[in-house]
């Protein structure tokens, strides 16, 4: 993309209401623009790396073999009254009533409608296990929307439901979403901890929040030390096989939020692996079993004949959310230092002086030949000042800076600047393009 031909609204303006880093990072690098209270448009910058955390969790689902479907935004009431939840649900529910006084709402998750969905097909045990997601916009009337995107009204949520005969094999259809979820975490260059969530009024064991630490997290989490070291389960993972050492393997550390936090069992930790921090919530995952399934009478035939309520899961990742987090996690006093998984462009390109022939030409050479590799460039083609340039592209922070001028030319290399590093170079592009892909 050049510069000059793209919609980049840089500003120095920050509002005083935006309170923490990543806010202020995305409002200044035009990445969103707040329409109302919690609610975004999302600009070209912002809107590409929201794209890419999509596909990130799109293909971790899909290799821990969920399937993809998308259901509305708007709901009708009747779903949400026959599972009891329509006026359990409170004001964070955006009800709506239609031309005909019918009442509908702006769905703030969507356990009723799926189960409808499966009720409508699905008869015998022979089609389970099934687990189905979408990515789509949630709504929910918080009280207090803030830190931008973070904590949005209209906000962008990945949603799975998992679909089991029995609890025995709905605990292996969590396990699978558990391992998924540190993957896509994992790629997309976080270590989000997996740590002990309350179940609310079902109970069990079978919840877990996954969490990044952050200064500017909204909860008080506790964990062991060791959490933060442990690896991913990794893409090559057999997720037709056992998971439940893979699972086992870090929920026998302590990691717990506030609300399930157990002071004398944090305490049998040795102190100094105690990490007592804040954190954010990047996903979630639940087993309620028959919560939804027996009001709502979504049944499946066993071998024997019999029709019992199907076990259910249901799995969320915030991934507008996840954009904020992200930043939160990697930035330094310069801007955005983007993980190249989620970054907006892979490489920003920088024409010292865009009006001088020979420099043009090379730079142009350089563009295609980036492209050609396959890697996502801004090239920015603009004549402004060198150092205003550089300042931008380390604000929005790419991972890769490759500047032409006329010296490099001179010499047949270019510039090469890691952006987390600040490691500079100098080489032949064809180098140059082997380092940064
Ligand atoms: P929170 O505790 O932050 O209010 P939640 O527990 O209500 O979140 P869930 O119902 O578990 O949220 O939804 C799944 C995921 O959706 C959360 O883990 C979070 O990443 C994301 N999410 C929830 N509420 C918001 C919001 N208002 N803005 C952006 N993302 C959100
Ligand atoms: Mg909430
Ligand atoms: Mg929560
Ligand atoms: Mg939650």
């Amino acid at each position: 993309m050049r510069l000059t031909r793209y919609f980049l609204p840089v500003s120095k303006d920050v509002p005083a209401d935006a309170a923490i880093i990543s806010h202020q990072l995305m409002l200044r690098t035009g990445m969103v623009r707040q329409n109302g209270a919690g609610i975004y448009t999302w600009l070209p910058l912002g809107f590409r790396v929201l794209q890419k955390i999509e596909q990130i969790v799109r293909e971790e689902m899909d290799r821990a073999g969920a399937i993809e479907l998308l259901m509305p935004t708007i709901q009708q009431a009747e779903l949400w009254q026959e599972s009891g939840r329509y006026d359990d649900y409170g004001k964070e529910m955006l009800r709506i009533t239609d031309r005909h006084e019918r009442e509908m709402l702006f769905g703030p998750t969507n356990e009723e409608l799926i189960t409808d969905v499966f009720r409508s097909y699905v008869k015998s045990y022979k089609a389970l296990p099934l687990n189905l997601y979408h990515t789509q916009w949630k709504f929910r009337d918080e009280i207090r929307p803030r830190f931008g995107v973070m904590r949005g009204r209209e906000f962008l949520m990945k949603d799975a439901y998992s679909f089991d005969l029995t609890e025995e094999a709905a605990r292996a259809s969590y396990n699978k979403m558990f391992c998924a979820y540190l993957n896509a975490f994992d790629r997309m260059g976080l270590t989000a901890i997996p740590m002990q969530a309350d179940t609310g009024p079902i109970g069990g064991d079978l919840s877990h929040e996954f969490i990044i630490l952050a200064d500017t997290g909204e909860s008080a989490v506790f964990c062991d030390k060791a959490m933060l070291d442990l690896p991913a389960p990794g893409l090559d993972l057999d997720f037709d096989a056992d998971l439940s050492d893979e699972v086992a393997k870090r929920t026998d550390f302590y990691a717990a939020t506030e609300e399930k936090h157990d002071e004398a069992e944090f305490g049998k930790i040795p102190a100094e692996r105690q990490v007592s921090a804040r954190g954010i919530e990047v996903g979630h995952i639940f087993f309620f079993g028959t919560k939804y399934s027996k009001p709502m009478n979504a049944t499946v035939q066993t071998a024997d004949g019999a029709n019992v309520p199907v076990q259910m899961g249901s799995y969320g990742i915030g991934v507008s959310r996840l954009v904020g987090g992200i930043i939160e996690a990697c930035h330094d006093e310069n801007g955005i230092v983007w993980p190249q998984s989620v970054a907006p462009f892979e490489v920003g390109l920088i024409s010292m002086r865009p009006k001088d022939e020979a420099v043009a030409t090379v730079a142009d050479e350089a563009y295609d030949a980036l492209q050609a590799a396959g890697l996502d460039v801004l090239y920015d083609d603009t004549d402004e000042r060198p150092g205003s340039k550089f300042n931008r592209m380390d604000l929005i922070g790419l991972p890769w800076q490759i500047v032409i001028g006329p010296r490099g030319i001179e010499n047949g290399v270019v510039e090469l600047k890691n952006r987390k590093s600040g490691e500079k170079s100098e080489l032949p592009l064809t180098e140059a393009i082997e380092k940064v892909k």
